[in-house]
């Protein structure tokens, strides 16, 4: 899957943005995230400031505390992630986000289907394939429509 969105991103078809428009609409009328959560079980949104902002003052918290409570910064790209995995505010008996009204703009985005160009998110297709079972279906749904072999290993 990775190899064929390596060519998709190599070569893209001309339509390539209007058919991920489209493929996105089958594959949530297939994937129910209610049912899965593995993308706030496994993965770690990037907190913007006003992500931050937002988010701490509907907690009633100062940026700083939210930040020292639940985030670290990353070496090198100086992203404030999740320090803990499955994400704090997840609730794992019903996978409800417990911030959904405030959740991050990555969170709300995910998994990037159609918000910008594929191409620009072909790295994190590539990514999260192995992680979202909606990218999944997205690729093999790609797949079929550009008629790509799977070769079994
Ligand atoms: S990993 Fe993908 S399918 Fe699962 S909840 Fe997240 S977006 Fe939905
Ligand atoms: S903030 Fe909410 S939507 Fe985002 S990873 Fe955490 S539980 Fe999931």
């Amino acid at each position: 899957m990775r190899a064929f969105l390596a060519r998709l991103q190599k070569n893209p078809p001309k339509k390539l943005d209007q058919l991920t428009v489209k493929v996105e609409q089958e594959v949530w009328q297939e994937v129910n995230c209610m049912t899965c959560a593995n993308c706030c079980k496994s993965m770690t949104p990037t907190y913007k400031l006003k992500d931050m902002q937002r988010i701490s003052a509907h907690l009633g918290m100062t940026v700083r505390e939210f930040k020292n409570k639940w985030l670290y910064q990353e070496k090198g790209t100086g992203y404030w992630l999740n320090r803990r995995n499955p994400c704090q505010f997840l609730e794992p008996e019903t996978n409800m986000c417990s911030i959904y009204e405030v959740r991050p703009v990555d969170c709300a985005g995910f998994p990037h289907f159609s918000r910008k160009k594929m191409v620009e998110f072909m790295h994190v297709h590539k990514q999260n394939v192995e992680f979202c079972p909606a990218t999944y279906r997205m690729v093999e749904k790609m797949m079929e429509k550009f008629k790509a072999t799977v070769h079994s290993k």
